[in-house]
């Protein structure tokens, strides 16, 4: 039995696993902060959902879905994104107007593996839904912006661009596909292939981009409606405090992504795969997975890729406060009543699940990372116990009631 992962997924096990739950409670209270109810959906759904919601043109219809025939003969795929899930429980939902929305989970795209580039790999997300406002744009920014600076992200730089909507698209991508059509023979095969279907995502080709400075850019041919809104959401984020740069070449290849699109760059990171999150509104979206015309905006943050480029191992997360070694085997019992005190009054505390000698307890409480250890021992009997700063090696002995306060200052 081969006990590696499948290929291209990973265990996320302690202590990595120690810097993702953290991650991960950020931003359940960042969201929570920002007014965002939380969506809990299914792994998998209706092929469709991501066919007419991702876009048969997309890479990632074309070329990374997990798609298989359950038992009873339905068409199933693995979910390679959120947002056109949440779009469906919404409009399944028959709630009507408004609603934030947040989701957090798995998601699967049958990838060349690499560092920060998984088969199954995590998302944190929001959408904001029914308003096509750009504060709506803009809040969304700004929560991605957040979400990295409180993990202690320095550097980050946020793409951003717009790409207009049906009104003036269609002459940007005629002024875009002359362009192209012109430098046929500066196109890779992939970009050849795109050209026909899907102009704008040649922008996006890591090969070709460079060759293509020059191009049309969207924002120069925005309608007057796209341009107010652009120039609203910019002006909101400089109210804020979120820096940004333009970003023309920043694109959404699909027709229902409208106007806004944004990327999240860690700077700081020289990998390939710095691009720790994204993403743009999207007015068309409900419409084209069959229900009414709803406006939403939203981002995906890939935690991944964040935990990758923030150096964020774990290693230097202490899991456990404090550590009960019980000195007096007769006292077991007794240990283990206070160790209950401990966790209620919300300390992290655990102790050995069998009674060993205090060298080999102590053994355990370093294998487990305790920050702390409390000696129940003789001293019991005065309502006292000996508490020691594992790291510093200081000893002290002090009164019951006094452990709480001791793990805060000492630990
Ligand atoms: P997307 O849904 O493609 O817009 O991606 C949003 C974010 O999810 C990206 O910025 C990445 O951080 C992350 N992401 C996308 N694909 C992968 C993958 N295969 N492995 C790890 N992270 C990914």
């Amino acid at each position: 039995m081969n006990f590696t992962p499948p290929k291209g997924t990973d265990d996320i096990f302690p202590p990595a696993s120690r810097a993702w739950r953290r991650a991960l409670l950020v931003w359940e209270d960042l969201v929570e902060r920002y007014g965002y109810d939380l969506v809990l959906g299914p792994l998998f759904e209706a092929t469709e959902i991501f066919t007419r919601g991702v876009g048969e043109s997309s890479e990632v219809v074309q070329k990374q879905m997990y798609t298989f025939s359950d038992k009873g003969g339905r068409s199933i795929t693995l979910r390679p994104e959120g947002t056109a899930p949440v779009v469906r429980a919404y409009l399944g939902s028959g709630v009507q107007g408004q609603a934030k929305l947040s989701y957090s989970g798995p998601m699967f795209r049958y990838e060349r593996p690499q560092a920060g580039r998984r088969r199954q790999f995590y998302q944190t997300g929001v959408e904001y839904l029914g308003t096509a406002a750009p504060d709506a744009d803009a809040e969304v920014i700004e929560i991605g912006y957040r979400y990295l600076g409180e993990l202690g992200f320095a550097e980050v730089d946020v793409a951003l661009n717009s790409i207009g909507d049906a009104e003036c698209r269609p002459a940007y991508l005629e002024a875009l596909t002359a362009y192209l059509e012109d430098r046929r023979d500066m196109l890779c095969a992939d970009s050849l292939r795109t050209l026909e279907v899907n102009p704008l995502r040649v922008l996006d080709c890591k090969v070709c981009a460079p060759q293509l400075l020059d191009a049309p850019k969207a924002v120069d041919y925005l309608c007057a409606s796209c341009r107010d809104h652009f120039d609203a959401v910019k002006s909101r984020l400089d109210v804020v405090g979120i820096p940004y740069t333009l970003s023309p070449s920043l694109v959404r290849g699909l027709d229902y992504y409208t106007r806004t699109a944004f990327e999240y760059i860690a700077t700081g990171f020289d990998a390939a795969q710095n691009a720790v999150g994204g993403g743009g509104r999207y007015d068309g979206l409900a419409e084209a997975l069959g229900g009414p015309s709803v406006p939403g905006v939203g981002l995906a943050m890939g935690i991944d890729r964040i935990l990758l480029a923030a150096g964020l191992d774990g290693k230097d997360i202490t899991p456990l406060d404090l550590f009960v070694v019980v000195a007096t085997p007769e006292r077991r019992e007794t240990a283990a009543g206070f160790l209950s005190e401990l966790r209620k009054v919300g300390l992290r505390a655990d102790m050995a699940p069998e009674q060993k000698s205090v060298k080999a307890q102590f053994r355990a409480a370093d294998r487990r990372g305790a920050a702390g250890a409390v000696i129940v021992g003789d001293e019991w009997s005065d309502g006292r116990v000996a508490v020691r700063n594992l790291a510093t090696s200081t000893q002290e002995l002090i009164s019951l009631e006094e452990v709480p306060e001791w793990a805060k200052s000492n630990l």
